[in-house]
């Protein structure tokens, strides 16, 4: 075993769960085994949530900008421990190490977001009638619970974390069980950075896991990222259970290509969009609708494309299943017609003949009826759709039950701004491959990529981890005089 057990954090100390069933992680990149876990129980929660209380009751007593101070610290110690954290992403998820170190540097930027939330959060006061004051504040809900995927071992953690604890929760982290090892590190930093017991926890399981926390009483909200079957699951048994739930699904996000757009910006932009995190993001190209003729930019993209390669530019997808789920799609839309312009099916990479590659993979003349052009894959596949006008691409787009993101690649803005209106996407795009917004913005999509009001980061966040109190005050105006006589 490569890295020491995987435990659960409870107040503050590392503890195996108390489940007998033992979960084995394997590395992609070699599939090797690189740690086990024991998954947890109901007890091991309601321990969890006994010390969660005690110690979120004392958290929410100190102001939002002491609160804070402990993030600084602890956005030192990630700046300081970047590489370590960056090798354990590589070896447990399988992604490169520029995109691993990705991960760390934008959990650095989600902490400096929690940082500044003092600049953010701010009640409201006003005399709504003579003498007659309304004021409100935000204050924490209680304990508030997270649930992760396997794709951003680090990042996706770091969506909720920061936030919710700075504004006064305790905090519940369940780990994808494919990748529960970066999580280990998070809490040993925030312990090493002075967060108080018992406001960070992690409980490690699957799926009985993830229906305790949504079935336990005493956490008051959840959020889920990972696939929409899941995330449906999720929303409708934890708002059954009364609780504040946002939860975001998969994706399949569509490019739309005009024969305008600047070649070159195209090209790199879409290749890597399709291509980082070996496809395995919610906001990776999958389909692009190709409008008129592009086939001068379609032949540079493909050529670039060309030049990625597995083990070095693009890394391993999460398991053997996922290869196979991949090449199957890819397989039947070549038996359905499409042409498969580059092939990433039967990938093994020298050195590493265990581990779970997809090369980079174009499939063209493709259908929008087609799976390959209709339902996430999640790897590093592109499927070329061609049409003749903006309205037929905006009409395949509009169709796909997803809504994460949209982007269009064309130097003219009417055009682009045609596009991201008519879009049907929470997150779109102009000439940017993977538009993620940045904070202050909040990260989340439409439709079936999303369920739930609101996003899950920048300042949407303030208003999922806090509820408002308004107080309404009226004073004798006499008071004043009589106090003075
Ligand atoms: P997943 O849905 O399989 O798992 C996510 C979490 O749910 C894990 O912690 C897992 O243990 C748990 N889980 C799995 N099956 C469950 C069940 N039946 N009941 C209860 N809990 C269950 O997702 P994944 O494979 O880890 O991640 C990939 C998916 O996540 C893709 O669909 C991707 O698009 C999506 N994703 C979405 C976003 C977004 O922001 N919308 C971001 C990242 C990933």
């Amino acid at each position: 075993m490569v890295f020491e057990e995987v435990k659960n954090f409870i107040n503050g100390e590392f503890k195996s769960g108390s489940s007998s069933k033992i979960h084995t992680v394997i590395s992609p990149l070699d599939g090797t085994e690189l740690s086990t876990f024991n998954e947890s129980t109901m007890e091991d929660l309601n321990e969890i949530i006994s010390f969660a209380q005690k110690a979120q009751k004392a958290w929410q007593k100190i102001t939002l900008k002491e609160r804070v101070q402990v993030f600084y610290k602890y956005k030192q110690l990630l700046e300081q421990n970047s590489s370590e954290l960056t090798e354990i992403i590589y070896r447990e998820n399988g992604k490169i190490h520029g995109e691993a170190k990705a991960e760390i540097d934008k959990a650095i930027e989600l902490t400096e977001f929690a940082c500044s939330l003092p600049q953010f959060v701010n009640g409201e006061n006003m005399e709504v009638s003579k003498g007659v004051y309304c004021s409100s504040t935000k204050l924490p809900l209680g304990i508030v619970a997270s649930i992760v995927p396997f794709n951003f071992p680090s990042m996706v953690p770091h969506w909720t974390i920061v936030n919710a604890i700075a504004l006064g929760n305790a905090f519940i982290l369940k780990p994808s069980e494919a990748v529960p090892i970066s999580s280990q590190y998070i809490a040993k930093l925030l312990k090493e950075a002075g967060l108080p017991d018992g406001l960070f926890n992690i409980i490690n399981g699957t799926q009985a896991t993830v229906e305790n926390l949504c079935d336990h009483p005493a956490i008051k909200a959840i959020t889920f990222v990972g696939s929409t079957k899941v995330a449906k699951i999720v929303y409708q048994r934890a708002s059954q259970n009364l609780k504040q739930v946002l939860a975001l699904g998969g994706a399949k996000n569509h490019i739309i290509l005009l024969p305008d757009a600047h070649p070159d910006m195209a090209s790199s932009n879409i290749v890597a969009s399709m291509t980082g995190c070996a496809g395995q993001r919610c906001m990776a190209a999958a389909t692009l609708i190709a409008v008129g003729n592009c086939d001068a930019i379609l032949d540079k993209l493909i050529n670039d494309a060309t030049k990625i390669q597995c083990g070095t530019t693009l890394g391993a997808v999460i398991t053997k299943a996922a290869k196979e789920r991949i090449e199957s799609y890819i397989t039947e839309a070549e038996q359905q017609g499409a042409k498969i312009i580059l092939d990433g099916r039967n990938t093994i990479v020298p050195g590493k003949e265990n581990g779970f590659y997809v090369g980079p993979t174009i499939v063209d003349y493709a259908t929008a009826a087609m799976r390959v052009a209709k339902e996430e894959i999640f790897g590093p596949v592109l499927t070329i759709v061609r049409v003749d006008t903006i309205d037929e691409a905006l009409a395949i787009e509009n169709r796909n039950p997803y809504g994460n993101a949209c982007s269009v690649f064309t130097q003219s803005g009417g055009l682009a701004n045609y596009v991201t209106e008519n879009a049907s996407a929470g997150m779109c795009g102009v000439n940017i491959g993977v538009p993620v917004p940045r904070e202050p913005f909040g990260f989340g999509g439409w439709n079936e990529s999303k369920f739930g009001s609101g996003d899950i980061t920048g300042k949407s966040a303030i208003g999922f981890f806090t509820k408002e109190k308004k107080t309404t005050t009226k004073w004798n105006p006499e008071a004043g005089t009589n106090w003075m006589s």
